[in-house]
C-alpha cells in the first residue's frame, strides 16, 4: 500500500472515531461510507471500483437528506440497513444489477462516465449541507458539505487511483478538522453571543502583563427586560450588544456570563479605552433592537423596537492592583459604582 492509501484510510478512521466521540451523527454516516469507499479504492478490483461508484453516492445523499437525530432513532437504523444491504450487493449481486446501477449514473451527467454521475449526485448531498449550514450555521453542516465535496471530486476521478486517493483523503481531513475546530469553538467561544467566553478569558488573564486595563460591562435592568418581554428576546438584546462591543469596544470583548461582559484593553489601547468604553456605551444605548415579545397567551407577537443601556466600570492595573484578579475586581466596584449613579455610564475604579 503506499502513502496514499494509508493517509486516506487513517484519515477516513479517524474521522470516524471523532464523529462518535462528538456525537455527530450525520459525520459518522458520511465518514463510513468514506471507509468503505477508500477500501474500495485501494482494493482497485473492477467490482470493488463499480459497485462503490453504484452505492456509495446514493448512501450520502440519504445521510445528508436526513435530519440531524440522537443516534438510537429508527432513520439512523434504516440507513444503517440500507448500508449493509449496499455491501452485501457490492460483494454479491449478479453484474447486471450494477451495470444497471451504473447506466443510471451515466444519464445523471451529459458523456459516458458513470463516475460524473456519481460526482453530481454527491454534489447534491454537499449541496444539501450547505444549505442547512447557511440557515442554521451549525459547524458539522459546513463540515459535512466540504467533505462531501471532496468526496464528489474523488468520484469524479475515480479510475485515476491518485488523484482519487488525494480527494478521498482530503475529505476524511476536512471531517478531522472540522470536528477539532468545532470543539475548540465550544470549549472558548459563547454560542449565544459569538464572543469568547468566560473560559478564553481566563487564559488570556492568566497570559497578562505590562500595562493593562479591564473593563466590565453589564446590561441595565435586564432582568425585569426578561420578566416583561420574554427570555428570547433578551438573547436577541445579548447578541445585538455583542455586536456592539465587536464593532466598538477597541480592546478583546469576551462574554463574562449572564448580561455580563468585559473587556480587555493592552499597551497602546489602554490610553484609548474611556473613549471607546463611551462609543460602547453610545452605541448601546442608541441601537433600536427589534425583538418579538411574548404576549400574554405565551406566544412571540408583533415585532417590536426596543432599546437598552448598560453600565460600565473600568480599572487599570497599577502599583497597588498587581494582578488581573484585583483589577477585575476594582472594574467590578467601579461598574457598581455606575450602577449607584444612575446607570448608562462609565465609571472608572
Ligand atoms: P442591573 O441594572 O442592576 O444590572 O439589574 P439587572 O436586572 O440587569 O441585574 P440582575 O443581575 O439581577 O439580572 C440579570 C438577569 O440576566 C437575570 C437573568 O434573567 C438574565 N440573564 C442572564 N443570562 C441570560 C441569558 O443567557 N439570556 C437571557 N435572556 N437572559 C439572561
Ligand atoms: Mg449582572
Ligand atoms: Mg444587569
Amino acid at each position: 500500500m503506499t502513502t496514499l492509501s494509508w493517509s486516506a484510510g487513517v484519515l477516513a478512521a479517524l474521522s470516524f472515531v471523532l464523529a462518535i466521540g462528538f456525537s455527530r451523527h450525520r459525520l459518522l454516516l458520511v465518514a463510513t461510507v468514506l471507509g468503505a469507499v477508500v477500501a474500495a479504492r485501494v482494493d482497485g478490483g473492477a467490482r470493488a471500483l463499480q459497485s462503490s461508484l453504484a452505492f456509495a453516492p446514493m448512501l450520502w445523499l440519504v445521510a445528508a437528506v436526513m435530519p440531524e437525530a440522537r443516534w438510537r432513532t429508527r432513520r439512523n437504523a434504516g440507513w444503517l440497513l440500507l448500508f449493509a444491504f449496499a455491501l452485501l450487493m457490492s460483494l454479491h449481486a449478479p453484474a447486471h444489477v450494477i451495470d444497471r446501477l451504473d447506466r443510471f449514473l451515466i444519464g445523471l451527467w451529459p458523456g459516458n462516465d458513470p463516475g460524473r454521475g456519481a460526482m453530481a449526485m454527491v454534489l447534491l448531498a454537499a449541496a444539501c449541507c450547505l444549505l442547512r449550514w447557511i440557515l442554521r450555521g451549525a459547524m458539522a453542516e459546513l463540515t459535512a458539505s466540504l467533505a462531501l465535496l471532496a468526496a464528489a471530486l474523488a468520484l469524479a476521478v475515480w479510475h485515476d487511483a491518485s488523484r482519487a486517493l488525494q480527494s478521498l483523503a482530503a475529505s476524511g481531513g476536512v471531517v478531522v478538522l472540522g470536528l477539532l475546530y468545532g470543539a475548540y469553538r465550544m470549549a472558548f467561544v459563547d454560542a449565544l453571543s459569538g464572543l469568547r467566553n468566560r473560559r478564553a478569558l481566563d487564559e488570556a488573564l492568566e497570559k497578562l502583563s505590562g500595562r493593562y486595563a479591564i473593563a466590565m460591562v453589564d446590561i441595565d435592568h435586564f432582568k425585569s427586560f426578561n420578566d416583561t418581554h420574554g427570555h428570547a428576546a433578551g438573547d436577541v438584546v445579548l447578541r445585538e450588544v455583542a455586536a456592539r462591543l465587536r464593532r466598538h469596544a477597541g480592546g478583546a470583548p469576551y462574554r463574562y456570563g449572564g448580561e455580563e461582559f468585559c473587556i480587555v484593553f493592552e499597551d497602546a489601547a489602554v490610553e484609548r479605552a474611556d473613549d471607546w468604553l463611551e462609543a460602547v456605551r453610545a452605541a448601546i444605548e442608541a441601537r433600536a433592537i427589534r425583538i418579538r415579545p411574548i404576549g400574554r397567551d405565551g406566544k412571540p407577537g408583533k415585532p417590536r423596537d426596543v432599546k437598552v443601556t448598560a453600565s460600565i466600570g473600568i480599572a487599570e492595573r497599577s502599583d497597588k492592583r498587581k494582578t488581573p484578579k484585583e483589577v477585575i475586581t476594582a472594574a467590578d466596584k467601579a461598574l457598581y459604582k455606575a450602577k449607584g449613579a444612575g446607570r448608562n455610564r462609565v465609571m472608572r475604579g
